[in-house]
């Protein structure tokens, strides 16, 4: 899915803390994977995009026993 125009938050004085990607969350690994090509290759766009999505996506809570 390639994405054209996304916000770029320029106005941010410092960088938020990267989310960590939640263990056993498929989104999770396959953001932090793309989150990382795209560091990889310089596109912090795209790095703050995967971020985003990252905090926005809900889990849902299995019941631990
Ligand atoms: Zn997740």
């Amino acid at each position: 899915m390639p994405r054209k125009c996304r916000p770029v938050h320029l106005s941010d004085p410092f960088p938020a803390p990267e989310p960590e990607p939640v263990a056993g969350c498929d989104v999770c690994a396959a953001l932090a994977e793309q989150r990382a090509v795209a560091r990889a290759i310089g596109d912090k766009a795209t790095v703050i995009d995967r971020n985003v999505e990252m905090r926005r996506h809900s889990h849902v809570r299995k019941a631990k026993t």
